[in-house]
């Protein structure tokens, strides 16, 4: 039997916001645990939440990137629980008028292709607060400094068909609040989060399995991981003639499987009604424009320019609008080397810079070579002061801090190209009359020992000589 996989997603982006979403309260992580709480933030009697317009704009820019329909006006409603971590017994969220409703987001596959992926909606809450299990003796300790802060909730149609192409929307969406500067998007700290729900059906079928819900996974690695572990266990179950049961589930990182939370049967009934306390939320035409005005250029369009202003490879535009910031860094350096070699400024990002910030574990922003350093680098590679080969070497200096920018490592270590055809001519010579034998089968026809020449040149000039002089000098002084 071929299965057919079925995936959607919740992603939590908590909203940059400096204050809470109905309260003054500092957002800001990591602060002793409930110093950042103030009464409305506990529920306390009597007070009353005043709506965030920050976050309101958050939204409506989310909205305006995914070409998505906007509510208006939308409806906080809330959400009926009891959990030690919310102290009112209820959140605030949105039910049936989100503010955000349908839009859509293009991802790419490996193949190289797009697949549009469908939003549902996005709707604004509020987060709880923090049970904390660790660090009392046989007790609970509840944080509620994370009690009110504005959390866009992010809902994909079921159109995703594997755990990769999960991964890839994910990481579209993380982009794409980044790029919008609406969520940090450190997953580390919880700012961006992600539930999976996954179900499988024969291939054919048209109606969708029975799903079962992820929670909580705080990496794309482990995202992907739960996902393809999940959908072993349901085929495994289904095969075994088995059913699947609608169920929210655990993922263990450490024993890499998936267990059961809760059932439908146990999940709670959360009595959704419109909060009285809160007006419907109306946006004026004028703020609308202001967001849309405000959007900047997309990682989509941005990818785009770069394929058709710079022949970039679809590919190599991809990787570089990445993220914003990569983005960034990849144009200061095209400007710092004059903007004359785009590809050359790519293949050196993506090559030997993000190779090696993979390699010590850094982001884009932690580089120990700054655009400049990178684009004063290349500037000396087209205008021939040196050759690819010692760029390599002064890249290492820079990323080790030798210098504190390519000329003066050049001038320091004597790395400067030589072009001068006379001093070229005079080791073409040596080259020659050191090496008779060659010579003498380069001339009856073996020619591809040319590459040997070159090779011995470019070593006794210790990798200086200028190559396409070394070339051209020596097939003249080879020919006789
Ligand atoms: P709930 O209200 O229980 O959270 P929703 O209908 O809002 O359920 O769906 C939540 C998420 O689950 C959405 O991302 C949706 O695409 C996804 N989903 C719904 N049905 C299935 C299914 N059968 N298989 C996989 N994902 C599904
Ligand atoms: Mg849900």
């Amino acid at each position: 039997m071929e299965w057919e996989v079925v995936i959607g997603l919740e992603v939590h982006a908590q909203l940059a916001t400096k204050t809470k979403i109905f309260s003054g309260a500092p957002t800001a992580y990591g602060a002793e645990p409930n110093t950042q709480a103030c009464a409305v933030d506990l529920g306390l009697p009597g007070v009353l939440p005043v709506l965030n317009l920050e976050a309101v704009k958050m939204a409506v820019k989310f909205g305006l990137a995914i070409d998505a329909e906007l509510t208006n006006p939308s409806i906080f409603a809330r959400k009926n629980y009891f959990y030690p971590d919310l102290p009112k017994g209820y959140q605030i969220s949105q039910m049936d008028l989100p503010i955000v409703g349908k839009g859509q987001l293009a991802i790419e596959l490996e193949d190289g292709s797009e697949k549009i992926i469908g939003i549902t909606r996005a709707h604004l809450e509020e987060d709880a607060g923090k049970s904390m299990h660790g660090d009392f003796q046989g007790q609970t300790g509840v944080d509620l400094n994370r009690a009110g802060t504005p959390l866009l909730e992010i809902v994909s149609d079921p159109d995703l068909s594997s755990a990769k192409e999960a991964v890839a929307y994910m990481k579209k969406i993380h982009s794409l609040v980044r790029y919008l500067e609406i969520c940090d998007g450190n997953m580390q700290e919880g700012s961006f989060r992600c539930d999976s729900n996954v179900s499988v059906r024969p291939k054919g079928q048209k109606e969708l399995g029975t799903r079962a819900e992820l929670k909580n996974i705080n990496s794309f690695r482990n995202v992907e991981r739960a996902i393809n572990i999940e959908i072993e266990r349901q085929i495994e179950l289904i095969e075994d003639g088995g059913r699947v049961v609608q169920e929210t589930r655990l993922y263990d990182a450490d024993k890499n499987e998936t267990r059961s939370m809760r059932s439908k049967e146990e999940a709670n009934d959360y009595r959704y009604f419109p909060d009285p306390d809160l007006l419907p939320v109306v946006l004026e035409p004028e703020l609308i424009e202001e967001m849309r005005a405000s959007l900047p250029e997309l990682p989509n369009a941005k990818r785009d320019r770069f394929v058709a202003n710079m022949s970039l490879s679809l590919y190599d535009a991809s990787v570089l609008t990445s993220s914003r910031e990569l983005a960034n860094y990849f144009e200061a350096v095209l400007d710092a080397s004059n903007n004359k070699e785009p590809k050359q400024c790519a293949n050196w990002i993506i090559t030997q810079l993000l190779g090696a910030l993979n390699k010590a574990g850094l982001e884009i922003a932690e580089s120990p070579i700054s655009a400049e350093q990178l684009g004063g680098l290349l500037l000396r590679i087209t205008d021939n002061t040196i050759s690819g080969k010692i760029a390599k070497q002064i890249f290492d200096a820079l990323w080790a801090g030798e210098g504190d920018n390519a000329d003066s490592i050049i001038e320091a270590k004597g790395l400067k190209q030589v072009t001068d055809s006379g001093a070229i001519e005079a080791i073409v010579d040596e080259v020659i009359a050191n090496n008779a034998d060659q010579v003498e089968q380069y001339r009856n026809g073996k020619e591809q020992l040319l590459g040997f020449f070159v090779g011995q040149v470019m070593k006794a000039s210790k990798g200086k000589a200028n190559p396409a002089q070394v070339n051209e000098i020596l097939k003249a002084k080879l020919a006789g």
